[in-house]
């Protein structure tokens, strides 16, 4: 094997590399767990949110009715004081005001026991979410602990990365500039792979067998003359 056909392969082999380095990198959500103990906090984060929406509506209604309640206390409280100032009221006017007085009574009765069924109601979701928080706490902690570990993995894979990437820029610097371009066309067309290996009479880019006489010419080529392999059509250095 020549230098040129040596460097050829080690840039082949070092952007096979970079191109799992790169998608182990991608994965590594998915592959550690992280990805599904997401989707986990995701999911009780939605019932948590709507659990929240639902105790915001609850302490509305109960301030509405409260405000009502008030509002109906006070005109009452008034009435009241009218009858009770009353020395010129006309008996039938008595008869209404005390009428209007047992009206506003019964209805501030309905509106507080509406308020008080919002206020169990309140008492309900927020044992809801108290139970809810006690399970994401868990979630939570699994995956802070998981994203820790993913950022270590980053860490490591960027280092790798960038050893790779510095060696492929050197390797490639030594390849003349036709088979070099040759190479990128290739492997842009071929998945990543525009170099590959004769091994045996075994083509390892296509894993298909070479007619011996193919095998026996491309073994017979002077140095420096790159042979392709007549199925795939990739760069094909004896091993
Ligand atoms: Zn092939």
């Amino acid at each position: 094997m020549t230098d040129t056909l040596g460097h050829l392969l080690a840039v082949q082999d070092l952007d096979t590399s970079i191109t799992q380095l790169r998608h182990r990198r991608e994965a590594l959500a998915e592959s550690s767990g992280l990805a599904t103990v997401e989707a986990e906090l995701a999911a009780l984060e939605a019932e948590r949110s709507d659990a929240a929406a639902r105790r915001a509506a609850l302490a509305a209604t109960q301030k509405e009715l409260e405000e009502q309640i008030g509002g109906i206390s006070e005109r009452r409280g008034s009435i009241e004081q009218r009858m009770y100032a009353a020395t010129s009221s006309s008996a039938r006017d008595l008869q209404a005001m005390s009428d209007e007085v047992r009206h506003l009574t019964a209805r501030r009765a309905e509106l507080e026991e509406l308020e008080l069924v919002a206020m169990l109601d309140q008492d309900r979701v927020d044992a809801e979410l108290a139970a809810l928080r006690q399970r994401m706490e868990p979630v939570e902690a699994r995956a802070g602990d998981l994203r820790a570990q993913v950022g270590r993995d980053e860490l490591e894979i960027d280092a790798e990365l960038a050893a790779a990437v510095g060696s492929r820029a050197a390797e490639a610097a030594l390849l003349p500039a036709a088979l070099s371009d040759r190479y990128e066309a290739l492997r842009s067309r071929l998945k990543g792979t525009g170099a590959a290996r004769l091994v045996g009479t075994r083509c390892d880019g296509c894993h298909l067998e070479l007619s011996s006489v193919e095998v026996e010419r491309i073994r017979a080529l002077p140095p420096g003359e790159v042979a392709t392999c007549e199925q795939c059509g990739r760069l094909l250095v004896p091993a």
